[in-house]
């Protein structure tokens, strides 16, 4: 998908602030961070949405959620706690059609959002 930002920052034709990437997955910084730290992991191969979900990438979503925690405890957010966000279409507030998991923390947040 050469159109989309997100494939074309995970195949280093776009610049960002990687922190993490393996054969599946890349996370890197949001560009409008929301908290300290703000870290959008996403599957390395275009998926729009949650709604674009097969059952074959069942194993990709439990490793975004791995990666996840890797990352929290990496950024030193695990013990004091983050949130982790999938906004899926319009009343979702997804604005890149990308699939991507926020990872949010560093600061306390209130619930619930609306
Ligand atoms: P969504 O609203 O789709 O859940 O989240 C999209 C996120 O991507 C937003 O938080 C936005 O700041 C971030 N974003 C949009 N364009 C770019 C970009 O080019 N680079 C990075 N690093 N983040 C981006
Ligand atoms: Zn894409």
């Amino acid at each position: 998908m050469s159109g989309c930002v997100f494939c074309r920052i995970i195949a280093g034709l776009s610049p960002s602030q990687m922190v993490y990437q393996d054969e599946q997955v890349s996370a890197f910084r949001d560009i409008h961070p929301v908290a300290p730290t703000h870290i959008l992991i996403a599957p390395n191969k275009h998926i729009a949405s949650v709604n674009d979900l097969t059952p074959e990438d069942e194993p990709l979503v439990g490793h975004l959620f791995l990666v996840a925690r890797h990352l929290a405890r990496q950024e030193g957010i695990d013990q004091s706690g983050y949130r982790l966000i999938v906004n899926t279409g319009r009343d979702g507030g997804q604005t890149i059609f990308h699939l991507h998991m926020h990872l949010i923390g560093g600061q306390r947040m209130r619930f619930p959002m609306g």
